[in-house]
């Protein structure tokens, strides 16, 4: 056990910091050398490390440089949204090495059957790069929905009418482990893991796409609550007896925020279907109805922002999903209206910023789970 923790620990470290020697990795961690020297032969023998030469002696023997490998392992990541499924393969750069987008069709209404295709793919992507299968950590789902991840079950997906769906029933799909995780709560752990170096421990990340998700880590670690359903902000009451929602209730907040709420609007005030998000938001610029209806949409996503501040007092906020293309259009006014007229909190008090992953930071965070499993 603590020859693990401390191999964990050494991983972690390199991981970081790409190379050490092996005083260095002693000093850093406050473990003894020999407990480095055996646990990284250790490491080498496993394919994590290897020796680098050696730096220039500060009084005794030269000390022997050691060096993290990215492309000891690989890991898949695969992002289910109500369109299309997408999968990657990554290193453990999270380089993007491979990568197969397939489109939901409305047969595909058994979960078994969105799995099947992905074991399929996978076993292509595989056969593709001959990479050994013993160098695959595991394959990380992001759903969308409430994930119960010890369990396995994705438990509640209102989008899709779907309720209790058991990952363990598809484990002999594939001959890797499954881990699986919220979408929201997975582009959180991406955030934090591969664009803070794990030093920012407050962040609530807010995923805006056909619906709203939220992943909130405090302390380094997600927030998920008792019944593992925190952070459902997306459908928090923003208009007391609003529109009708998939998931039962009126008003909330993604039915006004959501990148689909605004396309919806736009169709609605317009009278026309063909139109997509991309012509309405051109019209926005020259076109006063067109731009009210964007400032509409803007001071209720800013309403339901300043909610989450009010409510979780995080230290950062990172805005992600398919808002990105949209992005250029609402920023500034999104951000003075977060933080116009209130008493509590002012701009420095929370950092507000939008993702630098785009659009990859679901797919991202599904890699990131075998990899989190490996290094913690
Ligand atoms: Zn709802």
């Amino acid at each position: 056990m603590i020859r693990l923790l401390n191999q964990k620990k050494i991983l972690r470290l390199l991981y970081r910091n790409n190379q050490l020697t092996k005083q260095e990795i002693a000093q850093m961690l406050n473990i003894s050398i020999p407990t480095v020297i055996s646990n990284s032969s250790e490491l080498i023998k496993q394919g994590f490390l290897e020796e680098a030469g050696v730096a220039e002696s500060t009084g005794g023997r030269k000390p022997t440089i050691v060096k993290f490998i990215p492309t000891s392992r690989y890991s898949f990541g695969v992002w289910v949204t109500r369109e299309k499924i997408r999968i990657i393969l990554t290193d453990l750069n999270f380089k993007i090495i491979d990568e197969i987008n397939f489109n939901m069709i409305d047969q595909l209404y058994d979960f078994r059957d969105i799995i099947v295709k992905v074991s399929k793919y996978i076993r292509d992507i595989i056969n593709n790069f001959s990479i050994s299968p013993n160098k695959i950590l595991g394959i990380g789902f992001s759903l969308p929905g409430t994930v119960d991840e010890y369990k396995m079950i994705l438990k509640n997906v209102p989008n899709f009418g779907m309720k209790n769906i058991c990952f363990n029933e598809f484990k002999d799909y594939f001959e890797f482990p499954l881990y699986i995780e919220n979408e929201a709560n997975a582009s959180a752990y991406a955030e934090a893991f591969l664009n803070f170096n794990d030093t920012k421990s407050s962040l609530v990340f807010i995923s805006i796409t056909e619906g709203i998700g939220t992943g909130i880590i405090v302390d380094g670690d997600i927030y998920k609550g008792f019944n593992k359903r925190a952070g459902e902000f997306g459908h928090m009451t923003i208009v007391k007896n609003g529109r009708k929602c998939n998931c039962g209730k009126k008003g909330c907040w993604e039915l006004y925020a959501s990148k689909k709420a605004l396309l919806n609007q736009y169709k609605k005030a317009f009278d026309d279907e063909n139109k997509n998000l991309d012509d309405f938001l051109e019209m926005s610029k020259v076109d006063k109805k067109a731009q009210n209806i964007l400032n509409t949409y803007i001071d209720f996503l800013a309403e339901g922002i300043k909610n989450i501040i009010l409510i979780l007092d995080p230290q950062n906020i990172v805005i992600g999903g398919e808002i990105f293309s949209y992005r250029d259009l609402i920023e500034k006014k999104l951000m003075n209206k977060i933080f116009e007229n209130n008493s509590f909190y002012e701009r420095k008090d929370c950092t507000i910023t939008f993702s630098s992953l785009k659009e990859n930071a679901a797919i991202l965070g599904a890699a990131l789970l075998p990899v989190k499993e490996m290094l913690f």
